[in-house]
């Protein structure tokens, strides 16, 4: 199938090609330039109104500039944005009180992207390991997954088996051991080697396509990591704050992780604010000087943080995003039940994915999203031939079924 087109604007088509000119290529976006949001909208340069389903990979779940949080922003942009961690600013304690009571930890590290907190949790459970755990220094070893998604830093992309993430950016970090994702005898058997100090996971992996394990995994994830004195990582950058249905998608089978990593919602997708949240067990094994970043903690990305959190809690979020998910999928699942081009949609709350009956390397997927594009709804393939539908969780039903009703009929125009 050769590719789709989607009409441009001459102005559109400049700026993409300045981008191309002088911006690296490490990116490979639909033709669409936005320079507008609301909500659940986004409008291009030409005013062309588009429903957004990626959501800025999950990190709008409050929905695009929430006045809310653009007044936190605007308020205390006015007064202190950085004051770095070598002096205490007004702000910190206060977001750090919020944030611990909000998801019940002893305390909170701040951070500003998604990988960074994943690199911080990783440095935090090999300081547990030698101090807490005992293993002899430079031997700690954490588990993650095949498929998994962690961010892009060279000791992250590591311990990707996504040849994409990895190749050519070798030599790579030691120190992990890969197994398959969803299986827990592959878990017990690598928890067998006693220099293993943590488990780090995606509770339901985004990138890789929404892949749900099955209940009981996390549970028994849960249970393996405590008989084992290993501590049990969530990475909720993108699963977290309300986007599943629940505040954390552990929530939705009652595990408590002994290391929490957010990133993405926890700004409302205004800066980059990612936090780690530990008990004092753990967390107090980082000293002065051990950790750190500059724009870590600042009053501004504070202010935000927090307003976005209330906005969740406020406008019920997550109750929102379980209700309309279970809409979208049944809807979807009966439309794939008779559409022959759609084999299944799988997901929880507003975090689903619709894999298309193609082959991964055809571009099936890919003109399906530029036909969705111009049919006002923006969403991007993943692996291939899996379109990730994650909208933002201040959707309302109504728009929801119109949305739904897009979806079917671009696919149907596909299937003719
Ligand atoms: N972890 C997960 C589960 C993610 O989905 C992502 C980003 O997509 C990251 C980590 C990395 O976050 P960032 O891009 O902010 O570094």
């Amino acid at each position: 199938m050769t590719e789709e087109l989607l009409e441009i604007s001459a102005n559109a088509q400049r700026i993409i090609e300045t981008e191309d000119r002088h911006g690296a290529h490490n990116y490979h976006p639909l033709p669409v330039v936005l320079e507008k949001g609301e909500g659940v909208f986004v409008w291009d340069l030409d005013g062309k109104r588009f429903y957004d389903f990626l959501s800025a990979y999950s990190a709008v779940n409050q929905g695009h500039c929430h006045p809310t949080i653009i007044k936190a922003l605007n308020d205390q942009a006015q007064k202190l944005t950085l004051t770095s961690r070598a002096f205490y600013n007004n702000v910190l304690g206060e977001f750090e009180a919020y944030a611990t009571s909000y998801f019940g930890f002893d305390k909170l590290l701040p951070m500003n992207t998604g990988a960074e907190g994943v690199e911080t949790a990783i440095k935090l459970c090999r300081k547990w390991a030698y101090q807490k755990k005992g293993l002899e220094a430079g031997t700690a070893k954490i588990i993650v997954c095949d498929g998994n998604f962690h961010g892009r830093t060279t000791t992250i992309i590591s311990f990707s088996n996504d040849p994409d993430a990895r190749d050519e950016f070798g030599p790579y970090t030691p120190g992990f051991i890969s197994v398959p994702y969803n299986d827990v005898e592959a878990l017990r058997e690598a928890m067998k080697d006693t220099n293993v100090a943590g488990f780090l996971v995606e509770p339901i992996q985004g990138e890789a396509g929404v892949n749900v394990p099955n209940d009981d995994y996390l549970k028994a994830a849960r249970e393996l990591c405590t008989k084992n004195n290993v501590l049990l990582i969530a990475d909720e950058i993108q699963t977290g704050i309300a986007r599943t249905g629940r505040l954390l998608a552990v929530d939705h089978v009652g595990v408590r992780p002994d290391v929490l990593i957010l990133g993405k919602a926890l700004s409302g997708g205004v800066l980059p604010v990612s936090a780690v949240l530990a008990d004092d067990e753990v967390m107090m094994c980082i000293r002065p000087g051990e950790h750190g970043s500059t724009f870590g903690g600042n009053p501004l990305s504070c202010k935000v943080a927090m307003a976005a959190l209330e906005v969740v809690k406020n406008e019920k979020l997550a109750e929102n995003a379980e209700r309309l998910g279970r809409i979208f999928r049944d809807e979807i699942q009966k439309f794939a039940s008779e559409n022959e081009l759609v084999t299944l949609v799988r997901g929880k709350g507003l975090l689903n994915a619709v894999v298309i009956n193609d082959s991964a390397e055809s571009k099936t997927a890919w003109n399906i999203c530029l036909r969705l594009a111009s049919n006002g709804l923006l969403a991007k393939p993943t692996h291939g031939n899996i379109i990730r539908f994650a909208p933002p969780l201040v959707m309302t039903e109504e728009q929801l079924r119109e949305c739904i009703d897009i979806i079917k009929t671009t696919i149907n125009e596909f299937s003719k």
